[in-house]
């Protein structure tokens, strides 16, 4: 029991001081790209580590938390059980995934598809209707900034009928874009290429104003490019145990 408080201590103060140095980060980030204080978000992506950690950063007052895995989310989300706390799905969503997602979450970040999108619209409203929950879900689009369909995202070309349909749909409100930038490729280029896409879709839908973009090791750049949701795992929580998916 003794040994058990005083790890936990140690989690609590490694944490704490991990996230002060990671705002202080994000704020000369903001800083030095010329953007006003305060006007990228750091989401905390708490995937691969236990309940005991969110309620950690809940207690230093975060109130939105990012997981990547449906089943880990749930079992998170009932345990913790806050009642103000946005839970934002930032990994890649199976259809039949839907249901369970609409129950838990606030924003999917990783919507790349019109199959993926109604299964979302459908699950929302039908857990509207049994009384789970009450506001749309807010929609991210991730867009691919390759031509390589394993790591997901809908292809440019599509993304204007993609956002179209979500735009329309009840059960969805469309708050934006999100991309991982590819693995090989100039950081500052793909992080252009997202703000051009995202400048078109803010002309066809005025409140997609949400950009999340950029994790541990490049947030500078995508603040830079008009990032306002940055999504940070390991230099916040640590190494994670196994590689994410
Ligand atoms: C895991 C994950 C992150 C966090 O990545 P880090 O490099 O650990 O900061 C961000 N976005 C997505 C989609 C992720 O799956």
């Amino acid at each position: 029991m003794t040994q058990e408080t005083s790890t936990g201590t140690d989690r609590a103060s490694e944490l704490s001081t991990r996230l002060d140095g990671l705002l202080t980060r994000l704020d000369a980030a903001v800083a030095a790209a010329g953007r006003p204080a305060g006007s990228v978000r750091l989401l905390p992506v708490t995937k691969f580590f236990p309940a005991a950690d969110v309620d950690i950063l809940y207690r230093l007052g975060r109130r939105e938390f990012g997981e990547s895995r449906e089943q880990e989310a749930s079992a998170k989300v009932a345990e913790l059980a806050y009642d103000d706390v946005e839970w934002h799905m930032i990994g890649r969503l199976q259809r039949n995934k839907a249901r369970a997602v609409a129950r838990w979450a606030h924003t999917v970040h990783s919507v790349d598809s019109e199959r993926l999108a109604n299964a979302l619209d459908r699950a929302v409203t039908d857990a509207q209707a049994a009384g789970e929950r009450t506001a749309p879900l807010r929609v991210l689009l991730q867009v691919s900034l390759d031509a390589d369909p394993g790591r997901g995202g809908v292809e440019p070309a599509d993304l204007p009928a993609l956002a179209d349909l979500v735009a329309k749909a009840p059960g969805l409100h469309l708050a934006g874009l999100m991309a991982i930038p590819p693995l090989d490729a100039d950081i500052h280029a793909s992080f252009a290429k997202l703000a051009t896409l995202h400048t078109s879709l803010l002309a066809q839908h005025a409140d997609a104003t949400e950009l999340s973009a950029g994790m541990s090791g490049d947030l500078e750049i995508a603040v830079e490019h008009g990032s306002t949701c940055v999504r940070v795992g390991t230099a916040l929580m640590g190494a994670r145990p196994i590689t994410s998916a």
